[in-house]
């Protein structure tokens, strides 16, 4: 079993406190970071997948897509734009993918939603 995958099933997705996301907003602990406004921060993933892989999070303590509401549409589309702009900055003029994992069948490791966005190599599909 992969690494990523047992980390996910080992994450509890009831605990719904603290998470590392939230102790980088509180800048509890260091994050590379590309952006930030109100509404969300972007930063380098700690243990990148491709030559770029960033994630953007809310400011807004959503644990997960799920557990989303109609309310937050504006928000989730404000961080699939704000990963756009980020991936232009960073170049990735070849194109690039989006993930948001969610749950523990979707792989999910850290109970604060964010965005994955990986690009600077070609990418496979299917995911595994
Ligand atoms: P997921 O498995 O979809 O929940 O993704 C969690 C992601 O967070 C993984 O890609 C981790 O590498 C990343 N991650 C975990 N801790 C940190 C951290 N302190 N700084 C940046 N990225 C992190």
């Amino acid at each position: 079993m992969a690494e990523e995958t047992r980390r996910a099933l080992e994450a509890r997705p009831g605990a719904h406190g603290d998470t590392i996301f939230a102790r980088i907003l509180r800048r509890e602990i260091p994050a590379d970071v590309i952006f930030e406004d109100p509404q969300c921060l972007a930063f380098h993933d700690v243990a990148p997948q491709a030559p770029v892989h960033f994630l953007v999070i809310p400011k807004k303590p959503l644990a997960r897509m799920a557990d989303a509401e109609d309310a937050d549409e504006s928000l989730l589309g404000h961080l699939l734009t704000v990963g756009r702009r980020c991936a232009a900055q960073l170049g990735l003029a070849g194109g690039y993918r989006m993930v948001v994992n969610d749950g523990p069948d979707g792989g999910q490791s850290v109970y604060h939603l964010h965005l994955h966005v990986l690009g600077g190599r070609q990418l496979g599909w299917p995911p595994g």
